[in-house]
């Protein structure tokens, strides 16, 4: 297993102390602590070092010590939870400048909860009805090019998706069953309607707009940005950019709405999200996430991460017949990113075999598998981009 040991060897060179508190600040994760027991060791499963970024079944982000702290301090008491519930909402709700806010078991069901608020209301036989639309509006309205695998968490509720392309189509398509607009952010470039002219659509029509916007932080602006603009709802992940429990989100905008969806939640039993449940560990620990990445120098971050970018592509491009080049994805995900590249056949390897090379050697690192070699640097802990650096030179040269 990668151990403290290991770890603090890969730092040889740096002044020790002012090397990993400098980093570990900026980066908001602290190094790993030595355990007490292998938990994971004993059941098999080899940790590694995150190269790819905030991918839920990567288990997407590391929590930085405030939180953890929170949720130990959390898992120590009883509260009445509604109640924890409520202020934790308030609270968020101020430091993301919306009327309301929730803490969801992540993006998703923020999403399905979101929807079922806007379906319902606050009438409670409405609740107990869903996912049966029973005097219930029954469709949602979606760009074509803002399909995605993610909208399955709005048509939980039991809607149909009603696609159109165009602000025309639009208007044509909106009847008395039209429910809610769904908005997916990532695309917003390459649908024909955009955000400020969708929520323009939105309130001329009276029909509450939903967007997600779940890996869309950094930048940190966004956490207000589209609630400003006037969508009714907008849904976040609580475990990617925001560094909070992976199985955490929020749900934020309009009061009405979030006091709907909460009525759809656990831990209300007779409910469509009883099975999306928020104990008081990811609440308060989802709370105390946004109030540390808020407190964070951003452009400070933005720079390490430009920096371990930079590492990695110039150790990759020493090697003959690599090339690498550094890019920011324009909406999710907006970190800096390496796109390394070579002559697979040449060299006899492809992006796939590398990423299994990587996975299986010593220390074991974790990319995206796929066509092209991508790596992500902001999930790293300080000192990973130069083990990461140097252990993908030394795999490119052996291939070449
Ligand atoms: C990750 C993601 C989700 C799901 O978020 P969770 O917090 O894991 O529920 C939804 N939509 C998009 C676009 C995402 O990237």
């Amino acid at each position: 297993m990668w151990s403290r040991r290991d770890f603090l060897e890969t730092l040889s060179g740096v002044p020790l102390i002012g090397g990993l508190v400098g980093t570990a600040a900026v980066a908001g994760t602290a190094p790993v602590q030595a355990a007490s027991r292998d938990y994971f060791g004993d059941l098999g499963i080899k940790p590694f070092i995150n190269a790819a970024g905030t991918y839920t079944d990567m288990t997407a982000s590391l929590m930085p010590e405030e939180v953890r702290a929170a949720w130990e301090y959390a898992a120590q008491h009883f509260v009445p939870l509604n109640d924890l519930h409520d202020r934790i909402g308030e609270r968020i709700a101020t430091l993301v400048k919306a009327e309301a806010a929730m803490v969801t078991s992540g993006a998703a069901a923020a999403m399905t909860l979101g929807t079922a608020g806007v379906l319902t209301g606050t009438d409670r036989q409405k609740v107990v009805h869903l996912p049966n639309l029973v005097d219930m509006k029954t469709e949602v309205i979606i760009q074509k090019a803002h399909r995605f695998g993610y909208d399955h968490a709005v048509r939980n509720c039991g809607v149909r998706l009603i696609e159109v392309e165009t602000a025309d189509e639009l208007e044509r398509a909106l009847t008395w069953h039209t429910a809610m607009m769904l908005f997916y952010n990532n695309n917003n470039s390459e649908g024909k309607i955009r955000d400020e002219e969708f929520v323009r659509l939105g309130k001329k029509h009276g029909i509450p707009t939903l967007n997600d916007c779940a890996a869309d932080v950094p930048p940190v602006e966004n956490l207000w940005k589209y609630t400003a603009m006037g969508f009714d709802l907008v849904a976040f992940s609580g475990g990617k950019g925001l560094r909070g429990p992976q199985s955490a989100g929020l749900l934020v905008g309009r009061k009405d709405l979030v006091a709907a969806a909460r009525m759809n939640a656990a831990p209300n039993g007779d409910s469509i999200g009883r099975g999306m449940k928020v104990n008081k560990e990811e609440m308060l620990a989802m709370l105390v996430a946004l109030e540390t990445y808020l407190a964070r120098d951003h452009a400070k971050e933005m720079q390490d991460f430009q920096t371990r970018a930079e590492t990695i592509r110039q150790a990759v491009t020493t090697v003959p017949g690599v090339t690498a080049e550094i890019f920011v994805p324009e909406v999710a995900n907006h970190v800096p990113h390496v796109r390394v590249k070579w002559d697979a056949a040449a060299r006899g390897v492809t992006p796939t075999d590398l990423s299994r090379m990587l996975r299986e050697g010593t220390p074991s690192i974790g990319v995206r598998p796929g066509d092209e070699l991508l790596i992500g640097v902001w999930m790293m802990r300080p000192g990973e981009a130069e083990v990461v650096a140097k252990r993908l030179k030394e795999v490119l040269e052996k291939k070449s």
